[in-house]
Order: structure tokens, then C-alpha cells, then sequence
């Protein structure tokens, strides 16, 4: 009999499912608190002595309870609307969710702007007080960050307008990729694939056909490059007449703000990069001998090598993933443990799911749920340990303060890259097989690849885009210039092909909730390689410190975060290079093992 149940337990959160009554009445109380925190806020009047800070102690308070609910209820949500997709009522607990968040982010905004009537003296005063200390980083942060912005009318009418004049144009976006399609002969018959499935096809280990989908896919993207030029000209447009009235000139300001890093950070990360490409560049030449060819086309990049077709069941997986914790953090292994025996995790492989796998928490009943669909593969145990990271990150920040719990997205994926790279260099050292061990490896090579070379020209060709959008509109001809560009750039000119309608065909460049959502990816990854390099040196003691480092993601700026719990500066590149040196030993034990099948 199996030990674990592959299903997840929601109603020990709120019984009922989408029409839970327990749920309606959580959130009933959530709006009374809302309503009180509101005219709290409304008749906060500045303090004129440090030492007057029980108002706002008081307004903190609630908004501190109010934050957690509203979490929980939007967690109750998206679990609800993933476990079935057919399920109408999740869908109405998730208009609802949208709804009680914009009213609370007008109360936030309202409470930003009473920050800047304090004078400043009497602010630096108010932080160091006992009852606001804990608080002091958050808040000074939002406090700056409203200070750079227009009053709060225009911000309000800024945001009012951009649900059609901004956010419309990723809507639009969406709405015209959904309508496209390719049309494909498979088993004998015309087969017309989304383009997400047609994307999925070319991971085939059938070169021809993967080079025909790719042929099929270019040709339906620069078909209608015209109108995503549009889309994109508009939403960046809009971004950048946004930023104009605000006085703010660089179009990284934002993102490296949301991100709490620095300028420099960014630079020397990339630049890091950039230094190390060479190992990279001979695991591309390698694979392109391994295919029979002269060089590698972009559709080439994630061919599979090699069919890895071990198989494991969910037991067997926990076990593993346990084992292989508890070598770094018997801690870890234990809450992972609880979550296996709890039904926290909703990995049955059924119809009606939604695809991909995440971890969301319920800060308020301090309990995490994982989703994912679990079929038996190896990427399967690594997205199982990814998911477990993230919880455990949620789950040592439990007893923090809400406004300390929120981390930005660069360290967001520091416990769930670690615990991944943790699982997956394990199940490379204990292949069965050389064959094996070249899949399991190939396949944590990929991830360098992908942060190092795709993520790059995603970041190269955004910020020159965003140059050239403040003089006007880019031309079609001129975006696929300079994605073939940053491509070539990225990849150091090994490929043989390129994709010029890469900016229309990347989803990223068209969302609206987080500029340059590219960057961060490569830093959480790199950030974790280098814990991960700290934590095979520092056997024991580890584990304390990597805890104290997760608590603190919420309330410090990376660089702080990285000096404080690491003692490295991440302004300098030799933490950037350590990292990298981390991704080259999968190369280099790639290589050795690949090179009898060359020779
Ligand atoms: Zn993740």
C-alpha cells in the first residue's frame, strides 16, 4: 500500500471547497477589518514627537492581520482554481479575491502618503521605537518609494487608467496569441496545435520534425509581427509616459527596486556572466557533435540528447527527497516530512488539473499547500523538492511579521533552486548508468543555458528596446534586429540560427504586474548556487545560518542579505564567479563522459 495520499487536503483550511460557508465568513471578517484599518488610516494625523506612534502601532496591527487574511483567502483561491478547472464557483472566489485586493491597495496607497507628512526627523525618531523597530526597513521603503512618486491623485488616476490603457494591451496580446495556431502532420493526420503546444513539440528528439514545427512557428509569428509590434510599442509606451511624469529616467529604477538590489549588483552579475561563457560555449559545440551537426540551430538548444526513461513512484521520490534534505537540513527534511503526511501536496496525475506545479501559503493558519502533477519522471522529483524549498522558506518566516514576509522575486526562488540543486545533483551521483548520469546532467546544464545565455538576450534586448521606445515607436524590422542581436550577443555567436520574432513569441516582454521579468530569474539562480557552494563547505553548522538568511529575505536589500549571512559583497564579481564555477563542473563531467561517444 502506497504511504503517502497523492492528493492534497484543503478542507482543513476552510471545509467545503469553493461554496465553503467557512469561507464566507473569513472573509466577511476580513472587509470589517479592512473597514477599520481604512478610518484608522483616514484619521491618522502626522505625529509631531517621535515618541506618539501608538496610532500607527495601532494601524499596523491591523494591517498585519489584514495582510495575512487577504493571502489567505487569495491561496484558498488559486488551490481552488488549479485542482479543477471546471469549477465555476473557484472562479467567483477568485473575482472576489481581485476585488478585496484592489481595495486594500488603495488603503495601502493612502497610508504611503500619510508616511510623507511626517517630517522627517520625527519618522527616523518613530522607527526606533521598540513597537515600529522590527518594522523599521519595510517601512522606510515604502515611505521612499511613495516619495518618488506623483500625489496621490494622479497616481490613483494613472492606475485607474491603466486597466485599459496598459494592462488592455497585455490582455490584447493574450487574446490574439490564443487565436493562433500551426497545423502539423502527426501519426498521419493534419493536426492543428496551439502555439504552446506547438512550442512543446520541439522538444521531439526528431530533428526533422522539430525543424519543421520551428519553421511553422516563425512563419505564423512574423505573419502577425505587425500587430504585436503594436501591442508592445503601446504597453511600453505606457510604461515609459508613466515614468517620464515621475521625473524617473532609467528604466531599470523599478524593477531594481522591486528586485532591492543595486545598480552595480546587476552589472557585475552579468558581467560575470559574460566572463564565463567559454565552458558553455564547448557544452553547445559538444551537443552539436553529439547531433551530427556543425553547429546547433536555436530550435536545437533544448533537444533532448538521450531518452531517460527511469521511472520512480511518489513513495519512493519522498523518500529520496527526504534523505537527501536531511544530509543538508534535518530541519527541512522534517517539515518536508509533515507535508507528505499532512496532505499538503496535490501531485495526483489527472484530468481537469491545471498544468505546471507552485506553492502557495496560508500565512494566517501558518500552513503551505504544494501543486503539481506527478507522473514518475526525474524532472518530476526535481519540481517536487523545488516546490518543498519554497514552502520551507515560507515556513521559517511563519513567525514574522506579514510585512517582513513579503520577498521580492530574485530571492523568491533561493529555497526552491536550492532544495531542486540539492535533489538533483544527488540523483546525478547515484545514476545507474552512464546514460542516465548524461540525461540527469544535460538536464541541469540546461538550466546554466537557459539563465545564462536565454535569460541574457531576454534582458539585453528588453533594456535596448526600452532605449529606442523613448524616441518612438519600434519599427518590426527593427525589433527583430535587436533580438537577433541580444541573441547572438548571449550566445556568444555558437548557434547557427536565431529567432528575430523572439520579442513577439516571449510572453514576458508583455505582461504588465512586474517589469524585466528576466533578470531576477538568473540571480535567484546564481544566489543559490553560491549558498549552495557555502553550504557544502560549512557541513553542521549550516543549517542555522541558512534559516537566518531566509528569515531576513523580507526585510533587507540583497546586498545586506549577502553580506550579513554570507559575509560576501555581490558588488564584487568573485561571488558571482564562485557560482558560475559551480555550473561548470556539470559541463566539465559532461564533457568527459560525452567524449568516448565523439571520438
Ligand atoms: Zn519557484
Amino acid at each position: 500500500m502506497a504511504q503517502y495520499e497523492l492528493t492534497w487536503d484543503l478542507d482543513s483550511i476552510f471545509k467545503g471547497g469553493s461554496t465553503s460557508p467557512e469561507l464566507q465568513t473569513y472573509i466577511g471578517k476580513f472587509e470589517a477589518n479592512l473597514t477599520e484599518l481604512k478610518e484608522l488610516v483616514d484619521a491618522f494625523a502626522p505625529p509631531d514627537s517621535p515618541e506618539k506612534v501608538q496610532d500607527l502601532s495601532l494601524s499596523l496591527e491591523l494591517l498585519d492581520s489584514a495582510t495575512k487574511q487577504l493571502r489567505e483567502i487569495g491561496a484558498f483561491a488559486s488551490c481552488l482554481t488549479a485542482q479543477d478547472i471546471t469549477d465555476h464557483d473557484a472562479k467567483i472566489v477568485s473575482g472576489k479575491r481581485s476585488e478585496l485586493g484592489a481595495a486594500f491597495a488603495s488603503v495601502m496607497a493612502k497610508l504611503d502618503q500619510k508616511f510623507l507628512q511626517v517630517e522627517d526627523a520625527v519618522w527616523e525618531g518613530m522607527l526606533e521605537q521598540p513597537s515600529l523597530e522590527p518594522l523599521a526597513f519595510v517601512l522606510n521603503e515604502r515611505r521612499a518609494q511613495a516619495k518618488e512618486k506623483l500625489p496621490l491623485e494622479q497616481e490613483i488616476l494613472i492606475n485607474d487608467l491603466s486597466v485599459n490603457g496598459y494592462a488592455a494591451w497585455n490582455q490584447m496580446y493574450a487574446s490574439l496569441v490564443g487565436k493562433m495556431s500551426i497545423e502539423h502532420i502527426e501519426d498521419g493526420k493534419v493536426k492543428k496545435l496551439s502555439m504552446g503546444q506547438a512550442a512543446n513539440r520541439l522538444s521531439t528528439p526528431d530533428r526533422k520534425a522539430r525543424k519543421e514545427v520551428s519553421g511553422k512557428i516563425s512563419a505564423a509569428w512574423q505573419e502577425d509581427a505587425d500587430l504585436f509590434a503594436e501591442t508592445l510599442n503601446n504597453l511600453a509606451g505606457f510604461r515609459l509616459q508613466t515614468y517620464k511624469h515621475r521625473g524617473w529616467d532609467n528604466v531599470l529604477k523599478e524593477p531594481l527596486e522591486l528586485n532591492r538590489m543595486s545598480e552595480k549588483t546587476l552589472d557585475t552579475m552579468w558581467e560575470a556572466i559574460a566572463g564565463q561563457k567559454a565552458p558553455f560555449i564547448q557544452y553547445l559545440r559538444r551537443k552539436a557533435e553529439l547531433l551530427g551537426l556543425e553547429k546547433l540551430e536555436w530550435h536545437d538548444v533544448n533537444a533532448p540528447l538521450t531518452k531517460s526513461t527511469q521511472q520512480v513512484t511518489y513513495d519512493e521520490a519522498a523518500a529520496f527527497i527526504l534523505e537527501q534534505f536531511g544530509k543538508f537540513s534535518p530541519k527541512m527534511a522534517e517539515f518536508s516530512k509533515m507535508a507528505f503526511e499532512k496532505r499538503w501536496i496535490e501531485a495526483e496525475d489527472r484530468a481537469g488539473k491545471r498544468p505546471g506545479g507552485f506553492c502557495t501559503s496560508f500565512p494566517d493558519s501558518e500552513q503551505t499547500r504544494i501543486f503539481m502533477t506527478f507522473s514518475g519522471s526525474a524532472t518530476n522529483i526535481s519540481t517536487l523538492a523545488h516546490e518543498l524549498g519554497h514552502a520551507y522558506h515560507q515556513h521559517v518566516m511563519n513567525d514574522t511579521e506579514a510585512l517582513n514576509q513579503r520577498y521580492a522575486m530574485n530571492v523568491a526562488e533561493t529555497a526552491s533552486t536550492f532544495a531542486e540543486m540539492v535533489v538533483s545533483d544527488a540523483a546525478v551521483k547515484n545514476a545507474s548508468s552512464d546514460e542516465e548520469k548524461i540525461a540527469l546532467l544535460e538536464d541541469k546544464i540546461k538550466r546554466s543555458i537557459a539563465f545564462f545565455m536565454n535569460i541574457h538576450s531576454r534582458f539585453l534586448f528588453e533594456k535596448r528596446f526600452y532605449e529606442e521606445r523613448k524616441s518612438g515607436a519600434v519599427s518590426v524590422e527593427r525589433l527583430n534586429e535587436l533580438a537577433v542581436e541580444a541573441q547572438k550577443e548571449a550566445y556568444a555567436e555558437e548557434l547557427a540560427g536565431y529567432s528575430p520574432t523572439f520579442w513577439a513569441s516571449t510572453l514576458h516582454f508583455h505582461i504588465t504586474g512586474v517589469p524585466f521579468y528576466n533578470f531576477p530569474y538568473t540571480f535567484g539562480y546564481l544566489f543559490s548556487q553560491g549558498i549552495y557552494a557555502k553550504a557544502q563547505e560549512a557541513e553542521g553548522v549550516f543549517e542555522e545560518s541558512y534559516n537566518a538568511l531566509l528569515r531576513d529575505t523580507g526585510r533587507m536589500t540583497v546586498e545586506g542579505l549577502a553580506q550579513k549571512h554570507l559575509g560576501v559583497d555581490l558588488e564584487d564579481a568573485a561571488f558571482w564567479e564562485d557560482a558560475i564555477a559551480v555550473c561548470v563542473k556539470d559541463v566539465e563531467e559532461f564533457l568527459k563522459l560525452t567524449e568516448v561517444a565523439v571520438k
